[in-house]
């Protein structure tokens, strides 16, 4: 059984605190157990490949992709495999409403190196909405072999329940985040459009502290793209998470 936490925002977050850099996050996530992390910065991939690298000496297996915003406001979970993150970048970047970002306002929105160096500052809001749909991207992500998690679906704001009130019928999601204190046995009861479905448990961290504050345990047999992803899509539906 191996711990993982697949939503982390870093620094390029409006939201996500100036100490959420690549270096913090992997030591972070190697007090925490944690083995296998996801990277998911609102409409931004930036700061993945370098969080990659430094989780791969430190032997933390790092999810690259994004908190995708779809055009209902529902926040989404995409992941996809190195060779195909420009790709995913390149669609978000064709789709996202480009709002100049007011730092003071919203916080800085900063690409950081493994040597705390500042290398990009995005000057449009990342968290504005693309012009997708959530069964869009959640084909284009699958188009690129990737992972669709529709994000924290209980929550009362940006998600497929205050945005939709159900979950659309037929789409193909990997597996639902649920919020840290949902039971999905209880949701899956009370809402026949999540039952059977697979439900995941994440920190949603922007701080340093709460990376880890919340996880599943996948059963990975490698710490590959492809394996995990296998792990994910077969979380049973009453999984072992932990909320600390
Ligand atoms: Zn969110
Ligand atoms: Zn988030």
């Amino acid at each position: 059984m191996t711990r993982a936490d697949l939503h982390i925002h870093t620094v390029l977050s409006p939201c996500g605190d100036i100490e959420m850099t690549p270096v913090n996050i992997i030591s972070r996530a190697v007090e925490e157990g944690l083995k296998i992390i996801g990277i998911t910065d609102h409409n931004s991939t930036l700061n993945c490949k370098e969080i990659k690298r430094v989780g791969a000496d430190q032997g933390i297996f790092v999810l690259c992709g994004a908190e995708i915003t779809t055009k209902e406001e529902v926040h989404v979970l995409c992941f996809v495999e190195e060779e195909h993150l420009d790709e995913l970048q390149r669609y978000i970047d064709g789709s996202i409403a480009k709002i100049p970002n007011d730092p003071d306002v919203f916080g800085y929105q900063l690409a950081v190196n493994a040597s705390e160096e500042v290398v990009a500052q995005i000057d449009y809001l990342l968290i504005s909405a693309t012009d997708k749909s959530i069964e869009e991207v959640c084909e284009f992500v699958h188009s690129l072999d990737g992972i669709f998690i529709p994000a924290h679906i209980d929550k009362g704001s940006n998600s497929v329940y205050s945005q939709l009130g159900f979950l659309p019928f037929g789409l193909d999601a990997d597996a639902l985040e649920i919020t840290q204190r949902a039971d999905g046995t209880l949701l899956a009861e009370k809402d026949k459009s999540v039952r059977g479905k697979n439900f995941i448990k994440n920190s949603d961290a922007h701080y340093p502290d709460q990376i880890g504050s919340a996880y599943t345990f996948l059963e990975v047999n490698e710490l590959s793209f492809s394996d995990v992803k296998r792990a994910i899509v077969s979380v049973a539906e009453k999984p072992k998470h932990g909320v600390k």
